[in-house]
C-alpha cells in the first residue's frame, strides 16, 4: 500500500486545492494509499478534508513566509529560516511515507530543501505557469533549480504549464501532464425546476440573458474585461453574476470591480456572489460562462465545469484554455484583455441559440472524454509510482 504525505502551503479554496482534494480522496478510496496532509496555514480546505474523513495536520508556517510573494525574490534570511525550520519537520514526518506531494510552490521548495535532511522523495504538482508575469524571475530560477536536483517528478496541469517550465530550464524529463479531473455526477442532480428556482432567488427574469463569471477577483482573471464588455454591448437583457472573492489578498481589485459595476449603466445588471460551494446549480442558472483571465490560464478547471454544466462557454484564448476548447467546436475563443472581441462572441451566442446547442453537446461530450476523474485518477497514480 503507497503511503503519500500531502503537503499544501494555503488552505484556501482555489483551483489547485480543489484538484488536491479530488487526487487525495481518489488516492485513498480508488487506490487504497494511507494519506495524510500537511497543512501549513490553516482554512476551509482543512474542513473539507476533514469531512471527507482525510487525516490532516496544521503545522504553522513561519510568519517569515507569509511575506514572501510570487514576484518578490526569497531574499529575506527570515524566509530561508522559516523554509528550514518547516523543512526539518517535513523531513521527520514524511519518514514512513513513500512520498510528499507538494501541492503548491512554497509546499516544494520546503519538501525539496526537507530532502537534504533525508525527507521523503518530492513529487512537485506545478499548478502554475511559471512564465507568467506573476512569478519573479529569481523566484522561478529558485524552483526549477529545486525541481531540476530534488524533485522525483514534476507534475503539470496542461501542456501549457509544462511548456512554460520548459522554458525557464525545468527538466523535461521529470514533466508529467495531468489534467485536473471532474465528475459529471456533481451535475446531474439539477432539475430544470431546481434552475429556474435560483434565478427567480437570483431576481432573473426568464427572457434575461445570463452571463456568469466563476472566479476569484484578481486583476489576471479579467473581471474587469466582461465589465467593459457589458457597457459596450447592446444587449439590453444581459445580467451578470460574479460568482467567486479575492482569495489572496486582491482585496483592492475586488473594491474597484464593484465601484465600477456600482455606476448607474451597469448597476442593475451586475451581482457579486461571493465565493459559493454550489458551483454546478450557478453555473445551470446562466446561459452562457465566460472564462476571461487577461494571462495565459495554466489549466481552467471552470471551462470544464461549464461544459459538464452544460452552458456555453467563452474563453480567453491562451495556455491550458487552447487544450480544452475548440474554437467553435465546443466553446468560442476569444484573444485576452479584448472586451470588443468578448462583445461579439457574447452577442453571437445569444442571436444564435441553435449555436448555443452544438457547443453544448460537443463541449459535454469533450468533458467527459478528456477530463474524466477516474482517468484523471490513474494519470496521477502513474505519474507518483
Ligand atoms: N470556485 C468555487 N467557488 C467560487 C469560485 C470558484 O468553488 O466561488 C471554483 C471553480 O468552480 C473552479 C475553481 O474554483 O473549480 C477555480 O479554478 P480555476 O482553474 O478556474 O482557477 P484558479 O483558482 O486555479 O486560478
Amino acid at each position: 500500500m503507497k503511503k503519500i504525505l500531502f503537503l499544501s502551503y494555503t488552505a484556501s479554496l482555489g483551483g489547485g486545492e480543489l484538484c488536491l482534494l479530488d487526487m487525495v480522496t481518489g488516492m485513498k478510496q480508488d487506490y487504497g494509499a494511507q494519506v495524510m496532509v500537511i497543512l501549513l496555514n490553516d482554512g476551509p480546505l482543512r474542513h473539507k478534508l476533514e469531512s471527507l474523513g482525510i487525516p490532516v495536520q496544521i503545522i504553522g508556517a513561519a510568519e517569515s513566509l507569509a511575506a514572501v510573494k510570487t514576484n518578490s525574490f526569497w531574499a529575506s534570511v527570515g524566509a530561508w529560516r522559516g523554509v528550514i525550520a518547516s523543512a526539518r519537520v517535513i523531513a521527520q514526518q514524511s519518514q514512513t511515507y513513500d512520498l510528499i506531494h507538494a501541492n503548491n510552490l512554497k509546499a516544494f521548495v520546503i519538501a525539496a530543501v526537507a530532502r537534504l535532511w533525508g525527507g521523503a522523495p518530492v513529487v512537485w504538482h506545478l499548478h502554475d505557469i511559471l512564465t507568467a508575469h506573476i512569478f519573479g524571475k529569481l523566484n522561478r530560477i529558485i524552483a526549477v533549480t529545486l525541481a531540476n536536483y530534488l524533485a522525483a517528478r514534476v507534475i503539470v496541469n496542461s501542456q501549457a504549464t509544462a511548456a512554460a517550465f520548459a522554458q525557464v530550464g525545468g527538466d523535461r524529463r521529470k514533466v508529467r501532464v495531468v489534467y485536473n479531473g471532474f465528475s459529471a455526477t456533481r451535475f446531474a442532480p439539477i432539475t430544470p425546476a431546481m434552475v429556474q428556482q435560483a434565478r427567480m432567488d437570483l431576481g432573473l427574469a426568464p427572457t434575461d440573458f445570463v452571463v456568469g463569471m466563476f472566479s476569484r477577483l484578481s486583476p489576471w482573471k479579467g473581471q474587469h474585461i466582461l465589465l467593459a464588455a457589458a457597457e459596450l454591448a447592446h444587449l439590453p437583457n444581459l445580467r451578470l453574476i460574479f460568482v467567486g472573492e479575492a482569495l489572496f489578498g486582491e482585496t483592492k481589485y475586488a473594491d474597484q470591480l464593484r465601484e465600477t459595476a456600482a455606476q448607474p449603466d451597469l448597476a442593475h445588471k451586475v451581482q457579486w456572489l461571493g465565493f459559493r460551494s454550489d458551483i454546478p446549480l450557478l453555473m445551470k442558472t446562466c446561459d452562457v460562462i465566460v472564462h476571461g483571465s487577461t494571462e495565459p490560464e495554466p489549466f481552467g478547471r471552470v471551462i470544464v465545469e461549464a461544459q459538464l454544466a452544460q452552458r456555453p462557454v467563452i474563453a480567453t484564448a491562451a495556455g491550458g484554455a487552447l487544450e480544452i476548447i475548440q474554437d467553435q467546436v465546443n466553446g468560442l475563443l476569444v484573444p485576452p484583455a479584448d472586451a470588443s472581441a468578448l462583445v461579439q462572441g457574447l452577442q453571437l451566442l445569444h442571436d444564435q441559440p441553435e449555436l448555443r446547442q452544438q457547443l453544448v453537446a460537443a463541449g459535454y461530450e469533450n468533458a467527459l472524454t478528456k477530463f474524466g476523474l477516474p482517468q484523471v485518477l490513474a494519470s496521477f497514480n502513474d505519474a507518483i509510482n
